[in-house]
């Protein structure tokens, strides 16, 4: 398994890598760290940069070196960086240039290489049937110009991380593994082989991808793989293309966090389309939020044989109305403290839980309340609690709610609520470890063979909305990546000091949906977190893109800042606007270029005719 206890906390041991004076994994605490999106070509603006990034509390700061030029000018970045006294080590990220890996390896502590483009060059998708003979001579090649960066970084001291990211695959990975977690994992093993055969163990990895699913089930691959041939390499988190404001940190959290959860993860990246040097409160955050869920203590529940942690199956349930069954997982607001109308609200909840405050409602929402206020009312459906079991075989409803958590279930229970009919479990969780024992509940369910739809029903203590955001990825989105889950019912502990606007608990929950793909509400913009490749301003044009398509539910966007990387890493969204030189910008349809180097100023009008001219449009009164 990928994970020695899936309902506790243990951090996966690895081997600890030098980086400067910052090492990593073993028992070095997670470290934190972000990338500038200066042109590596400045050195005071990187510098500059790197500072407020360093300032901010990163542990390394990483800058793309996609040429010699920019590897060289390093040194002169790093120079003027240790003059002033910041010695954090700093991180080159290299594609299709292994010279200029060569050259960055001797001025900075660690330098990305990815292994989807180090050798191969851009893939052309031309080559589809490479037969073993050809497979092994592109593996030679590889070896042979690997080798020579590694004899170089032994000498000098310098790190390396091999850096798998999804839709950079070369044509050689996608010809015998296609475009799979598998392909992802071998593309990261073949470089690792090299290492090991050459005794060189600095090695960090990493394997991301902007579609949260696949980033997680292959970064569980790649441990499980990993185990088996007795590699201990630490590993670097992060959800590529994860966006910006709430959808890049529900994102973030929910990819990155459940990972962590798993006690896999020794560095993380939150990669938001934002100032570089805002990332680092968020991951800090992230971090923060995972250790005080490390402590809770094992769970006695034995993990379901057939739960299987590397593709993506949701639990099979039995309908009870509009809740379980494979409908789409729905939304619950809690108005029972504080009541709102959402008539007029951009996102509404499927249903409100009123508590005892039975009204009709001005948004005819339908309600869920205590059983003891339940007397039938039209579109309302009753809660109770365990010590209200008796009820619920008297009680007349279309659909019953019953309250419960881990500590109260068992055997018999469990087989008597199944004889009772549309009954919907509301699962809560007092723990401090939420995320093990929601987990832990499920399977149990899965032992019983328990067919009931399952609510995940939590109260937030967060104590802002960058936090709230955090942890309702974190905790909500864990459970969900998993396959568990026929809706979220998140709200504010009443005794919290900080208490979220309703609006905004809705709007979080709908993002974990999203970011767990099983509900789109909407529009996805998959946008680059930016460096110092990128061609445009990037945070204004995504803006500007949102401003004209934000009503396009269920549409992916990318927003891509380089040609270079961009359309790979964008390999899940069904437009593209990707910078393609200085004022020039092409659009994708799919994974196809169809409209190249235009000019930036009509790039937006452009790609509105074409999601127009591929029936894709709405205006935004038609909705
Ligand atoms: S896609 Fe964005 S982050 Fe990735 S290399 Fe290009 S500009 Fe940099």
């Amino acid at each position: 398994m990928y994970c020695s206890d899936l309902f506790r906390y243990n951090r996966r041991m690895t081997t600890p890598v030098r980086i400067g004076k910052t090492p990593l994994g073993g028992s070095n605490p997670i470290r934190i760290q972000s990338m500038t999106n200066t042109s590596t070509m400045d050195t005071q603006g990187c510098v500059a940069q790197c500072k407020r990034i360093i300032d901010a509390g990163a542990d390394y700061v990483r800058l793309t070196a996609q040429g010699v030029r920019e590897a060289e000018n390093l040194a002169n970045i790093r120079t003027a960086l240790r003059a002033d006294g910041y010695d954090a080590p700093l991180v080159a990220d290299i594609h299709f240039n292994p010279k200029a890996a060569d050259v960055a390896a001797l001025s900075v502590e660690k330098v990305r290489v990815n292994p989807g483009n180090y050798v191969d060059p851009v893939k052309t998708f031309m080559h589809f049937d490479y037969t073993d003979a050809e497979y092994a001579q592109e593996l030679e090649k590889i070896r042979n110009r690997f080798v020579p960066f590694l004899n170089i970084c032994k000498e000098h001291c310098t790190a390396i991380r091999i850096g798998v990211n999804h839709g950079s695959l070369s044509d050689r990975i996608l010809s015998r593994y296609g475009d799979t977690p598998d392909g992802m994992v071998e593309s990261c093993l073949e470089f690792l082989r090299i290492c090991i055969s050459e005794q060189f163990t600095d090695v960090v990895i990493s394997i991301k991808a902007s579609n949260v699913l696949v980033m997680i089930q292959t970064v569980r691959l790649l441990v499980d793989r990993m185990n088996t041939e007795d590699m201990h390499f630490p590993l670097h988190l992060g959800v590529t293309e994860a966006g910006d404001g709430e959808d890049g940190r529900v994102k973030s959290a929910v990819g990155i966090g459940s990972l962590l959860m798993d006690g896999i993860g020794d560095t993380i990246r939150v990669s938001l389309s934002e100032d570089p040097e805002l990332e680092i409160p968020v991951a800090r955050q992230l971090v923060e939020l995972l250790e005080a869920r490390s402590k809770a203590v094992s769970i006695d529940v034995q993990p379901f044989k057939d739960f299987d942690p590397y593709s993506f199956h949701r639990r099979e349930t039995d309908a009870a109305g509009r809740f379980g069954g494979g409908q789409v997982p729905l939304v619950i607001a809690d108005c029972s403290h504080t009541d709102f109308d959402f008539s007029k609200a951009a996102l509404k909840p499927d249903f409100v839980f009123v508590g005892e405050n039975v009204t009709t409602r001005m948004d005819g929402l339908p309600q869920l309340c205590d059983v003891k206020v339940f007397h039938g009312q039209r579109e309302t459906l009753p809660v109770f609690d365990t010590a209200e079991r008796k009820l619920l075989e008297t009680v007349s409803a279309p659909v019953k709610f019953l309250r419960i958590s881990l500590d109260e279930f068992s055997s018999p229970f469990l087989q008597h609520l199944q004889t009772i009919p549309n009954l919907v479990l509301l699962l809560q969780s007092e723990q401090t470890n939420t995320v093990a024992e929601l987990r832990a509940a499920f399977h149990f369910l899965l032992h019983e063979g328990c067919r009931m739809p399952v609510l995940l029903s939590l109260r937030s203590k967060a104590r802002d909305r960058e936090e709230e955001q955090l942890a309702a990825g974190l905790d909500l989105g864990s459970i969900l990546v998993d396959g568990f889950g026929d809706g979220v019912f998140w709200s504010t502990d009443p005794a919290n000091v900080f208490q979220s606007k309703l609006s905004d608990q809705v709007s979080v929950m709908f993002g974990v949906l999203q970011s767990s793909r099983l509900r789109m509400s909407r529009t996805e913009y998959i946008s680059c977190p930016s460096c110092g490749r990128t061609l445009f301003d990037l945070q204004k044009v995504i803006t500007q893109i949102k401003e004209r398509t934000s009503h396009l539910k269920g549409l992916k966007i990318g927003i891509m800042g380089c040609i270079v990387n961009g359309p790979g890493e964008m390999a899940d969204a069904d437009y593209g606007y990707v910078g393609a030189g200085r004022g020039q910008v092409s659009l994708y349809k799919g994974k196809n270029c169809v409209e190249k180097a235009i000019p930036a100023e009509k790039a937006l009008d452009k790609l509105i005719d074409l999601i127009r001219a591929n029936g894709d449009w709405k205006e935004p009164e038609q909705l």
